[in-house]
Order: structure tokens, then C-alpha cells, then sequence
């Protein structure tokens, strides 16, 4: 019996089964970003800088400075400062594989800021205190995403470190009253604060809410009774859980000020008091129109909401005193003006903190084993909090927020015989004369490096095409002015032709002359909408 020819097989069929085989085993990657992060593009990202330089602007005008930490860091370092049976440490941080010792990707930027400045000594030497420093970038939880909740975030914080009065605390707030107010954001937010109290205050208040919670325990999430029972009861009050908050709002409650010792009722009055004075603040329900009377015109806008949130505790263990955040008020505050019906905010309840901060006198020590005391206050904003809030702003206001972007101008060689634009659908430079590559080029470099070059985008177009090819380009991006490199017209006189796109006006220039008659054309235009 002849052997059957498998020759065709293999030649065909094989190869086949072999991608398919290979692509099951090695799938090609997603092109989703993973759960709970964003790919952002240019338009956002404009944004975005600009939000991150008015803040950075802000804060350097108190004298602080910059700092920057790895994007990860030892697990140790949190597991410490934050406190293990956290959610941060428990659940929601991101481990590097096969690491010796032990990183995460950064959840948060307080411990990792007190690790470089205990490594770098500024913290361990009392004569370099006060040491203020401001950091801004990614951090990692994985949480559950939602609206202005995602697994990574871009917060921007501020740590003042070797600060230990209540006037410190005065001063770090006002810090992000001051960013809010230059963002245009005060009217939309208020301050709730509270004090955690010193040691002695904390440990009676903890024993009074223990026992207190002792008949509701079975009403309580399983959540908060491990927590209970590992001594971390004041957690119960921040849980988002409704079972949880459901008991947390019974009115006979024991409240956190009952506990306070003089000490900790002194400090938390003179805090309060100092806002107040100062003319930041108003209490919760007060008027807040016209200036702050401690203003007397040395501060700019009406001052924010302040409300005493005796539930207010942070969700992490470093904490004592001043606890503090900037939450959007329940309304959004704001009004729609087209319907002039009052809207609710973008941020849901449980997002609508934009800035969250407190003194935390505990955590150096913590840190270095009890060998540094080193007291400091500091906190930090959500940025993407902070933006999604100037979106919804805009969109009611119809009053843009960002500064505009830069005009847009391009010049475009432009193939005037057929014959240059070259075949295969790409298109290319290969067949139009050099003087016109290298007049557009010239031209380019001129607008981009004059007076008003800042404040342009001179965009260029390589694969030259025909003038219907190139002007759709200008169309796609937006662009103001364009400034039109022909070869007919440089052989006939060495010109250009400058075209304005919102009203269509074309003219004739001499090369020497575009900068001079962009920058006409750019001043008389202005109308065309840049974000
Ligand atoms: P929340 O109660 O909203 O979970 P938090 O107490 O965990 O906040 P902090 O660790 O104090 O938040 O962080 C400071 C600020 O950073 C928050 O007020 C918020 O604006 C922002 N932020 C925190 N977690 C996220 C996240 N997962 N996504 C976006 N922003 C976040
Ligand atoms: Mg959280």
C-alpha cells in the first residue's frame, strides 16, 4: 500500500496549527489599560501640568521645597507607619515579585517622605527644623475603582516636618485653603476637622467607644469587630460600611471631645480659634458672605465652611490632634446656570474628599525604633479628585478654568506639480526640491524663536501632499494660521502664501516677512476655542 503523502500537510496546515498553538500559549496583549488606571492624552495632560504647576507655585510661595521619593519602597516601611491591619497594608498594596527585601509600589507618600528625611538626617537634627517639603506623583492602592477612585493616583502633598505648635497645624491648613482658593475651588468646599487627641486622650476615648459598641456588635460589619477586637475600634467611625454607619450614628454615641484632656482641648481651640481669627474660616451654618472680619483685606475671597466632625478620624495609625479634609459640600455648591437647578457633584459621597491631612507626632518615632521624636503635620490632595471637580465646574460655569493653549501654526511644503507626492499611499519628501524642504524648515525655526515663540505651536507636516491633503491636516489640528511653501511661488519671487483659517484671508509674503504677518494674523484672529 503506497504511504499517504503528508508533504501538503505539513507545507500548509502545519504552519498554521503552529501560530495558533503559540497564540493560545503567548496571547497578544490587551489594549485596555489595566483595572483602575487611565491612559491620558495631550489635551489632559495640558491640564493636568497646569494643575500641578499653579500647585507647585502655591506652595513654594510658603517656603517649602521640593522632595522626591522611588515610586516603590520597602513594605516594611509601610506595614510600620500605616499600621498592618489597615486596608492600605492589609488588602490594597501592590508587591513587586521575587524582591529581597520586600517593595511595594508606594500607597501613599508620608512614610516614604519621613524615611528620606531620617536617611538624609534633616529629621534626626533638631537645629534643620522647621524642613517643609512638598511632593507630587503616582501612588498605588488597589481599591475598588469608581468615579475618582482608581488603583493608581496622582496625589500632590505637603509635609511639614519638626513642626510640633498648633500654629503649625493653623499654617498647613491654610496651605490647602490657599491651593483650593487659587484653583477657584473654595466656594465648593468645606473644611470638617477634629482632633484625635494626645495618648492619654485617645486610650480613654477608645475604652468609652469600646464599651460603648459592646451590645451592637452583632449589628456590626465582620470588618469592624476584628477591628474591635484588635484595638483599633477608632477605625469604626471612618467605615464606609452602611451597617457600621448605621450604629456609629446613633445619637447617644460617645463623642471624641469628651474624652479630650486639657491639653488636647487646648490645642484643638487654638486651632479653631486661630482660623477663625484669621478670617479662613467661618463656622458650619454661619453667613459666609463679604470678607473674614480678622481679613481686613489681606485675603482675597470669602472664607470656607468649617465644621467640627466629631466622626472624623483618618484611616490610618499615625495620627494624633488635628485631623482634617477638605470635602465638597453635599450640593457640589454649585448651581447649573442654564437650569439653575442644583446639581449634584461629580464626586460621590464616599470621593468627595479632594484633601485629607492631620499631625502625626508618632510616626518618626515609630520609624526609628523611639530614637527620634520628630513632630510634624501635613497633608495631601487627590489630583484627580481635583480635576474631574474643575471639569464639572467648567461644563456648569461655561467659564473655562485652564489657561488657553498655545496657537497653532503650521507650515506645510506643499507639492504643487502632481509628480512629487510620490506612490504606495504613503506619500514622502523624496520628490519635492530641497529649497522648499528647507524654506519650511527655516520658517518653522523663525516662528518657534521669536518674541512671541512661547506662545506658539508651529506644527509641520512631512509627508507632503498635495494642497488639499496638507490643508486638511491644518483642519485636523486646529490650526490658526498656516503658512503654505510652494515651489511655483518660491521661483517666482521667493514667496509664501500665509493663510488666517478662521476667516479664510490669504496672503502673499515674501519669506522674510512670515513672522510679521503671522503675528498680525494671530493678534486679529483670537476667536477659535483651544482646549
Ligand atoms: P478616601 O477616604 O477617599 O479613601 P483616604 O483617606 O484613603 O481617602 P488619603 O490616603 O488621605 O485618602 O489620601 C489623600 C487624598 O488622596 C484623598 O483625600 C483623595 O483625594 C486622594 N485619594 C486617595 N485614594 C485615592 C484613590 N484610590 N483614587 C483617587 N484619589 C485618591
Ligand atoms: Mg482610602
Amino acid at each position: 500500500m503506497p504511504r499517504p503523502n503528508y508533504n501538503g500537510f505539513k507545507r500548509t496546515l502545519h504552519p498554521l496549527l503552529c501560530r495558533f498553538l503559540s497564540a493560545k500559549k503567548n496571547p497578544p496583549p490587551s489594549f485596555h489599560p489595566p483595572r483602575g488606571t487611565h491612559d491620558t492624552f495631550h489635551a489632559t495632560n495640558r491640564k493636568r501640568r497646569h494643575l500641578e504647576r499653579l500647585l507647585q507655585t502655591t506652595i513654594e510661595k510658603h517656603g517649602v521645597s521640593e522632595i522626591k521619593t522611588p515610586t516603590f519602597d520597602h513594605r516594611s516601611l509601610f506595614d510600620r507607619a500605616l499600621g498592618a491591619t489597615t486596608d492600605v497594608v492589609s488588602k490594597e498594596m501592590y508587591s513587586l515579585d521575587h524582591t529581597d527585601p520586600p517593595l511595594v509600589l508606594r500607597p501613599e507618600g508620608t512614610a516614604s517622605v519621613a524615611r528620606a528625611l531620617l536617611h538624609q538626617g534633616t529629621a534626626t537634627q533638631p537645629h534643620l527644623w522647621p524642613c517643609k517639603v512638598w511632593y507630587s506623583g503616582s501612588f498605588y492602592r488597589r481599591e475598588r475603582p469608581q468615579k475618582g477612585r482608581y488603583r493608581q493616583f496622582d496625589q500632590f502633598g505637603v509635609e511639614l516636618v519638626g513642626c510640633g505648635t498648633w500654629m503649625d497645624d493653623v499654617e498647613c491648613i491654610m496651605m490647602g485653603h490657599d491651593v483650593l482658593q487659587r484653583l477657584g475651588l473654595a466656594p465648593y468646599v468645606e473644611l470638617r476637622l477634629n482632633s484625635l487627641g494626645d495618648q492619654e486622650s485617645r486610650t480613654r476615648y477608645k475604652e468609652t467607644l469600646t464599651e460603648w459598641l459592646r451590645p451592637y456588635m452583632d449589628e456590626l460589619s465582620d470588618t469592624s469587630q476584628t477591628r474591635i477586637r484588635n484595638g483599633d475600634v477608632l477605625r469604626v467611625l471612618d467605615s464606609k460600611r452602611p451597617e457600621d454607619r448605621q450604629v456609629m450614628a446613633r445619637d447617644d454615641r460617645p463623642l471624641m471631645s469628651h474624652s479630650w484632656n486639657a491639653a488636647s482641648k487646648d490645642h484643638f481651640e487654638k486651632v479653631v480659634g486661630m482660623l477663625r481669627e484669621v478670617g479662613v474660616m467661618v463656622d458650619g451654618g454661619e453667613e459666609v458672605e463679604g470678607e473674614g472680619e480678622g481679613g481686613k483685606g489681606l485675603l482675597a475671597s470669602n472664607p470656607m465652611t468649617m465644621v467640627h466632625d466629631e466622626a472624623l478620624v483618618r484611616g490610618l495609625d499615625y495620627y494624633c490632634h488635628t485631623a482634617f479634609e477638605f470635602v465638597v459640600k453635599e450640593s457640589g455648591g454649585k448651581q447649573n446656570k442654564k437650569n439653575k437647578k442644583k446639581k449634584k457633584s461629580v464626586l460621590g459621597r464616599q470621593q468627595g474628599t479632594v484633601l485629607a491631612g492631620g499631625r502625626y507626632d508618632q510616626l518618626y518615632s515609630v520609624l526609628s525604633g523611639g530614637k527620634h521624636d520628630v513632630p510634624a503635620v501635613g497633608w495631601a490632595l487627590g489630583m484627580d479628585r481635583i480635576a474631574l471637580m474643575l471639569e464639572e465646574l467648567e461644563e456648569d460655569t461655561a467659564e473655562s478654568l485652564w489657561p488657553l493653549a498655545p496657537v497653532k501654526i503650521a507650515v506645510l511644503p506643499v507639492g504643487d506639480k502632481g509628480a512629487m507626492v510620490c506612490g504606495g499611499g504613503g506619500g514622502g519628501s523624496g520628490g519635492v526640491p530641497a529649497a522648499v524642504l528647507s524654506t519650511a524648515l527655516r520658517i518653522g525655526h523663525g516662528l518657534r524663536n521669536c518674541g512671541e515663540g512661547d506662545d506658539w505651536d508651529v506644527l509641520t507636516n512631512n509627508d507632503v501632499g498635495r494642497l488639499k491633503q496638507q490643508m486638511k491636516f491644518a483642519n485636523r489640528e486646529a490650526c490658526e494660521v498656516v503658512v503654505l511653501v510652494g515651489e511655483d511661488e518660491l521661483d517666482q519671487g521667493g514667496c509664501v502664501s500665509v493663510k488666517n483659517m478662521a476667516t479664510s484671508e490669504q496672503v502673499q509674503v515674501e519669506v522674510g516677512q512670515v513672522v510679521e504677518v503671522v503675528r498680525k494674523m494671530v493678534s486679529r484672529s483670537g476667536g477659535r476655542a483651544r482646549w
